[in-house]
């Protein structure tokens, strides 16, 4: 799979001149990656890619890493370990208004700041956050076979991860491997609640162990050809209470509500907005603490995102979760997050996996 990389820079190179920008330096972060088909390593030794509003981009890179780096429509400088890389890239232009990617360390963007003493700066999403946003066809399939490996192993979660009497650490540990297994090239991240710990949004997997009845959250994902994958399902040991079941079914219910308001036109807060009413409707509003998603791509959150203020309307192309959750303290929690993408006739979820309260052992 190979994308248009040199039309990218050129769309950036655009909204600069637009924009007054006259110089982006990118580093760590997903703007490199997307501009140039290589990643950064996050490290003391600079990488930096200097893009100008005409020419070819310059990449200044520690000369041991330079073998990493595919050739492209962009000049290569490796740099050695008594070089000065800063000064080397700061020669290059002298810009009164600098575009900095929003990850890099401030150990780099301190020095560049004494070298152009007299620039203003911003953060370099203000400009390529718009370029990123409307997926191509490529970069939706690639977002497709994650989702697809995600949902493949939450359908193998039931008959092949034991939860009962084993810690959420252990669990976690499984399902990061099912999502290799699943044909991702990293599993980045497992949120595994059970029990009061599903009350936290963000728990990290610890040594509680599962008992029966409990409800479990699982939230993970990775990344596959550089893009994301981020689902949640929430599975029950054994037989769920009357109110587990309903407070799922709530939440199943404010899940398709969001999933149906999705279509192009239609401002991001409104998807919040569906979602989060069913939940007030039914007298859980105050317990649901988050907004309702956020974008995705080759970062697991970015723009756009779906929260109230957000009147952004959504267009064909766009990708994002929609996951409200229910977060009762002391007791427990409910997630359910589908990968949604807007297209021309409204929109499609890429994650098709049983929603339902499904028994687990
Ligand atoms: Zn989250
Ligand atoms: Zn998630
Ligand atoms: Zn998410």
């Amino acid at each position: 799979m190979t994308f248009d990389y040199a039309g990218r820079v050129r769309r950036l190179q655009d909204r600069m001149h637009d924009s007054g920008t006259d110089v982006t330096l990118l580093s760590v972060g997903a703007d490199l990656p997307y501009l140039t088909g290589y990643e950064a390593s996050a490290s003391e030794r600079l990488t930096v890619l200097v893009v100008r509003q005409t020419g070819d981009p310059v990449l200044f890179v520690p000369q041991l890493e330079a073998p990493r780096v595919e050739p492209g429509q962009f000049e290569v400088r490796p740099w050695g370990e008594t070089d000065d890389p800063v000064a080397s890239a700061s020669a290059l232009t002298s810009p009164s208004r600098v575009a900095v990617g929003d990850h890099m360390w401030s150990v780099f963007l301190t020095r560049f700041q004494k070298e152009w003493t007299d620039s203003d700066w911003i953060p370099a999403s203000e400009i390529t956050s718009e370029l990123r946003v409307r997926k191509d066809a490529a970069e939706i399939d690639l977002l497709r076979q994650a989702a697809h490996g995600i949902d493949r192993a939450m359908a193998r979660i039931p008959a092949e991860v034991s939860f009962s009497g084993r810690t959420e650490t252990d669990v976690a540990r499984d399902l990061g491997a099912l999502t290799l297994d699943e044909g991702h090239d990293s599993a980045d991240f497992t949120i595994v609640a059970s029990g009061p710990n599903g009350a936290s949004p963000h728990h990290h997997p610890g040594d509680r162990v599962i008992e029966a009845g409990d409800l479990i959250v699982c939230d993970f994902g990775g990344r596959l050809g550089g893009y994301c994958s981020d689902s949640t399902r929430t599975f029950v040991v054994g037989e769920p209470s009357k109110e587990a079941n309903e407070v799922h079914a709530l939440v199943e219910s404010a899940n398709e509500a969001g999933r149906a308001a999705a279509a192009p036109g239609v401002p991001c807060q409104e998807i919040d907005r569906s979602a989060r009413r069913v939940i007030e409707e039914a007298g859980y509003g105050e317990y649901f603490i988050h907004r309702t998603g956020h974008g995705i791509g080759l970062e697991v959150h970015e723009h756009p995102y779906m929260v109230e203020g957000n009147d952004r309307a959504l267009e064909p192309g766009m990708s994002f979760s929609i996951e409200p959750g229910i977060y009762l303290p002391g007791r427990f929690g409910v997630r359910i997050e589908d990968i949604v993408v807007c297209d021309e006739a409204g929109s499609e979820s890429l994650n098709q996996s049983d929603r339902g309260l499904v028994s687990v052992g």
